[in-house]
C-alpha cells in the first residue's frame, strides 16, 4: 500500500486516540478571559514531545504563550498550521445540560466548551502531525505548527504577534483549523471599521427641554434611524472571484435568509453601544454611538466616508460628526491556490457532498497570514450552534473526517504518495 493510503488508514484505525485527545483538551479549562492558559499549553508541548516532534515556546506574554513546532526539511513547500487553545468563558452553569469541562462522548458527540471552537481542530492538527512523524515519511517540505493561547480576547499575544515577528515568513500555505462546517472552506473575510458617531448639542433645564436647548441624544437618534442606508454600499469583486462570491451568497442565504446574502458583498453596520447625557433633568449636550462596520472585499475607504456623510446629511441635523477607525482590511485567498484546490477535492471525496470555498462575514486570525501574502484557508470540525453559547459539542464523525482531509491534503502538498 502507498504511504499516503497507509497514513489515511491509520487516521481511521486510530480514531479513538484522536477522540481521546479532544476529550483531554476539553478537560483542561482555558477560559479567556479570566482562566489560565499554561496547563493547556504544557499539555500540547507534552503531546508533541511524546510524538517525537521538537517544539519551542515563544511568548510576548508569559500568561499567553505560543507553542511552535516544525517537522520536515528546511526547503520545499512550507505549510503553516494554526490553532488556538483558549476558549470563551463557559458562562452560567445553569445554561449547560452537562459540565462544560467534562469532555464526555455521548451519542457520537464530544461535549465541552471549546469542542468546536476549536479544540477539535487543534487535536486534528496534532494527531495528523503525530502520525506523519511516526510513519517516518519523507516530507517534500515542512509543516510548521503555530498554537496560540490568545485569540478570544485581544489576540495581541497570539497569531498577530507571530506574524509580525517573522514566525510565518516563508510559508507557502496556511491552514487555520477554526470551525467552519464540513461543507464550507473559508477563503476570505470582511474587514472591520469602527465608527464613532458624535452629536453635540446645547444644555438647558430638563423641565423646559422641548422648548430650549438642543438635545444631542435626539440629534443622534435622527441620524441612527438611517443606519441601514450603509448596507447599500457594495464591495468590488473581480471575475476570478465569481465562483467564491456565488458560494458565499449561497451560504449566507441558507444561514440568514434571502436578504442576508447581501451581508457578504455589502457593508454592514451595527450600532453596538450608545452613551450620552449627564442627568435626567438636563438637556444633553453630547451623545455618541459606536458602530461596528464590516467591509466587503474591494470596498474603498472613500466609498464608506461618502456613504456616512450622506446618511448624516439625510437626517437634516447639524453638529453630528463621524470618526472612522479602520481596524482590519478585507482579505482573501485565490480560489485556485494549491491549498484550496487540494483540500477542497479531498473534502468533497470524504464527505461525498458539495463543499464550497467561500468568503465569510466575520473576521479571524487568517487575516494575519494573508497580510503576509500566504494563501490561507480556514477549515475545521464544528457544530456552529454551541459556539460562544451553551452546550457546545462536536460530532465524532466530523472530527475524524477533518483529520482524514488534513492528512490527505498534507500528503499531496508535501509530495507523499
Ligand atoms: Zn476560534
Amino acid at each position: 500500500m502507498s504511504i499516503k493510503k497507509t497514513l489515511h488508514q491509520q487516521v481511521l484505525e486510530r480514531q479513538d486516540e484522536l477522540v481521546r485527545l479532544v476529550s483531554d483538551l476539553l478537560r483542561i479549562p482555558s477560559e479567556n478571559p479570566d482562566g489560565e492558559q499554561l496547563t493547556v499549553i504544557r499539555f500540547v508541548e507534552q503531546y508533541l514531545k511524546d510524538s517525537g516532534i521538537a517544539c519551542e515556546r515563544v511568548e510576548v506574554s508569559s500568561d499567553y504563550p505560543c507553542v511552535l513546532a516544525k517537522m520536515g526539511s528546511d526547503d520545499g513547500f512550507s505549510i503553516i498550521l494554526n490553532g488556538h487553545v483558549d476558549v470563551v468563558p463557559a458562562g452560567k452553569r445553569e445554561g449547560w445540560k452537562f459540565d462544560p469541562f467534562c469532555g464526555d462522548v455521548v451519542d457520537g458527540k464530544i461535549r465541552g466548551r471549546g469542542a468546536s471552537d476549536m479544540k477539535a481542530g487543534v487535536a486534528g492538527l496534532l494527531f495528523t502531525m503525530r502520525l506523519l512523524q511516526e510513519s517516518g515519511a519523507k516530507l517534500g517540505g515542512n509543516i510548521r505548527l503555530h498554537i496560540v493561547s490568545d485569540e478570544e480576547t485581544t489576540g495581541i499575544y497570539g497569531t498577530s504577534w507571530l506574524c509580525a515577528n517573522g514566525y510565518a515568513d516563508g510559508g507557502d500555505a496556511c491552514l487555520v483549523a477554526e470551525p467552519t462546517s464540513f461543507d464550507n472552506i473559508e477563503i476570505g473575510q470582511k474587514g472591520i471599521c469602527h465608527m464613532k458617531l458624535m452629536a453635540r448639542g446645547t444644555p438647558a433645564h430638563g423641565s423646559i427641554g422641548n422648548y430650549v436647548g438642543d438635545n444631542a441624544i435626539i440629534k443622534l437618534a435622527k441620524v441612527l434611524i438611517h443606519i441601514d442606508d450603509l448596507t447599500q454600499v457594495p464591495g468590488h469583486f473581480g471575475s476570478h472571484q465569481a465562483i467564491a462570491l456565488e458560494n458565499s451568497r449561497y451560504i449566507a442565504r441558507q444561514a440568514l435568509g434571502e436578504a442576508g446574502q447581501n451581508a457578504i458583498d455589502h457593508l454592514t453596520a451595527n450600532v453596538g453601544m450608545i452613551t450620552g447625557g449627564t442627568k435626567i433633568n438636563m438637556v444633553p449636550d453630547y451623545c455618541e454611538a459606536m458602530v461596528d462596520m464590516r467591509l466587503p472585499i474591494g470596498i474603498k475607504h472613500e466609498d464608506i466616508r461618502t456613504a456616512v456623510q450622506a446618511m448624516i446629511e439625510k437626517s437634516g441635523v447639524e453638529g453630528v460628526e463621524a470618526e472612522l477607525e479602520f481596524k482590519a482590511q478585507s482579505n482573501y485567498t485565490d480560489y485556485d491556490a494549491a491549498i484550496v484546490k487540494t483540500l477542497h477535492g479531498h473534502a468533497e471525496a470524504i464527505w461525498g457532498a458539495a463543499v464550497r470555498p467561500a468568503y465569510q462575514w466575520a473576521s479571524s486570525d487568517a487575516k494575519y497570514y494573508r497580510e503576509l501574502g500566504i494563501p490561507t484557508i480556514q477549515f475545521g470540525p464544528a457544530n456552529l450552534g454551541g459556539i460562544h453559547g451553551y452546550n457546545e459539542d462536536v460530532d465524532v464523525e466530523d472530527v475524524v473526517h477533518s483529520a482524514e482531509i488534513y492528512m490527505l491534503t498534507f500528503c499531496d502538498l508535501l509530495g507523499i504518495d
